[in-house]
């Protein structure tokens, strides 16, 4: 038989990978690699795209040649990428105007002060769901036109253009300077704090209001797309002419990676920080408990599934703050035993409130603390109370998604570089009261764009199809009884409160 592959490239915030799937959804081969990450001040954080251009090039022929793979037989691609991250380029030449501004970045904390100012937040909220915040691309396109000499005037006379890392990657593959496609899909744009939700369009009065034109913005697309994004080229780095037919960003492909496809069906990301996806179905919740609204993807023109997701910035970091900052492990995997060594953590609590508190509070001003502190506390106690902060801090974003949704978590499916720690996915599911589900193919970001892309050709017939090639390595089931379950939870509030608005203005 004909040995037929698909493939996905995972453009992230550390680094680019590029995988080659079979169709039983089985790893053929892959290769990453990292990118520099550069800090020019405090707070601003920029990526350079031609670096990145290049390290894409780099991973698809070092996976290919890996496994001396023909790619010719590749029948699709799909994209993902760190979402949020801006760039505005020359498509004359290919010369970017000025390094990616990083959804971490925050030099345009009074570009988003003077919106809010303006009273602007509810209308940004009401068309797409989102808060106005230095994290979204809209504030970052506003930064580049405003600061970067000539920047309004070359978009006037078409020579700059906006993308997000996909549409950058894109434009690249599908021949660049000689009429690359400027694409972009609904989740990616659904982070630009530029698309109306509803309508899946560009919305004029939110473009206006930030005095973005409109010419710079991709078309707007499927995340799966049966018309094709655009062909790569011969002389690219496949060497072939492979349709590009999925796109997008990280956290939506991953809660489409984990088969996440029916409404009330959840994942959590465990890296840095957390990240918490409900799929609510074609209904559009605006959030009232500080979460975002967001599109989950899009399997046809004009239509959407979409999510609430829940951002909580210090998680995984905590623990390499263990790690670094206060020596007490070596290294993260060390926390699972660690903390199994003792049957509590002694009544403390730890809210890494480190840069303020994201999901559900939103709290600029909160800082982190340790609290319950006797002389009884030893370095374990801390690093459990530290596995415990995630747990609760997951916990606290899936109430929000109750309260808005009203839609019941029956269980909550894990990914991510920390999901490995059993002794954390067990506590996950105390916490919470619902069961845990790890995967057994945990790279469900690059999993997740490879089946928007064979969906689109076909590669795989339907949903269905994949639901039955997914495979689950384990399930925590919640131990814990529902009053020790709340007992301690409400611990943790309390602890919560100790942090809040700690800053003075
Ligand atoms: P990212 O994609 O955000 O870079 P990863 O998914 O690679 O993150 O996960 C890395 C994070 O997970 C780090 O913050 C690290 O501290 C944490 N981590 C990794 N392994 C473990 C483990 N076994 N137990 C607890 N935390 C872990």
């Amino acid at each position: 038989m004909k040995e037929r592959y698909i493939a996905s490239i995972d453009q992230g915030t550390t680094g680019t990978r590029f995988m080659v799937f079979n169709k039983k959804g089985e790893e053929i081969s892959s290769a990453y690699e990292e990118h520099e990450q550069i800090y020019p001040k405090p707070g601003w954080v920029e990526h350079n795209p031609l670096e990145i251009w290049e390290n894409t090039k780099r991973v698809i022929r070092k996976a290919i040649e890996k496994k001396d793979l023909d790619p010719k037989k590749i029948e699709g691609i799909g994209v993902t990428n760190q979402r949020e991250t801006t760039l505005l380029w020359d498509p004359q030449t290919g010369k970017p105007l000025c390094n990616a501004l990083v959804w971490q970045c925050t030099r345009t904390r009074d570009i988003c002060q003077a919106l809010i100012d303006r009273g602007l937040d509810e209308l940004v909220k009401k068309q797409t769901g989102l808060l106005v915040n230095t994290y979204f691309s809209a504030p970052k396109i506003k930064w580049i036109l405003d600061n970067i000499p000539t920047a309004r005037e070359k978009v006037e006379r078409g020579k700059a253009i906006f993308g997000n890392m996909d549409t950058w990657l894109i434009w690249k593959l599908t021949g660049g300077v000689n009429g690359g496609k400027h694409v972009t899909d609904y989740t990616n744009a659904s982070r630009t704090m530029l698309m109306n939700l509803k309508r899946l369009e560009w919305d004029n009065e939110i473009l206006e209001e930030l005095n973005i034109p409109r010419e710079l913005l991709p078309s707007l697309r499927p995340s799966s797309d049966k018309s094709i994004y655009g062909y790569t080229k011969k002389d690219g780095p496949l060497g072939a002419e492979i349709p590009i037919c999925g796109d997008l960003g990280d956290q939506q492909a991953a809660l489409f990676g984990q088969n996440c496809c029916q409404p009330g069906e959840a994942k959590n990301t465990y890296g840095t920080g957390c990240f918490v996806l409900l799929n609510t179905g074609a209904k559009l919740f605006i959030s009232k408990s500080g979460l975002l609204t967001t599109v989950a993807y899009s399997l046809e023109e004009g239509k959407a599934t979409y999510a609430l997701e829940g951002s909580i910035a210090v998680t995984g970091a905590a623990i390499q703050w263990l790690r670094d900052n206060l020596g007490l492990i070596k290294e993260a995997s060390e926390t699972e035993e660690i903390a199994g060594s003792v049957p509590d953590s002694g009544g403390v609590y730890f809210v890494p409130a480190f840069s303020g508190l994201f999901a559900p509070y939103w709290d600029m001003y909160a800082r982190g603390a340790i609290v319950g502190l006797t002389r009884f506390i030893r370095k374990e106690h801390l690093v459990r109370a530290t596995l415990e902060s995630i747990c609760y801090q997951t916990r606290d974003v899936a109430e929000a998604m109750i309260a808005d949704s009203g839609v019941e978590l029956k269980s909550l499916k894990v990914d991510g570089g920390a999901a490995k720690n059993n002794f954390l996915m067990q506590l996950q599911a105390d916490i919470l009261g619902v069961p845990c589900i790890r995967p057994a193919f945990i790279e469900t970001t690059a999993l997740g764009a490879t089946y928007c892309a064979g969906l689109a050709i076909g590669f795989w017939e339907n949903l269905e199809e994949l639901r039955k090639s997914w495979k689950i390595e384990r399930v925590f089931e919640p131990k814990w009884d529902k009053d020790k379950r709340e007992k301690e939870y409400k611990g943790w509030k309390k602890a919560i409160g100790c942090t809040k608005n700690w800053v003075d203005r």
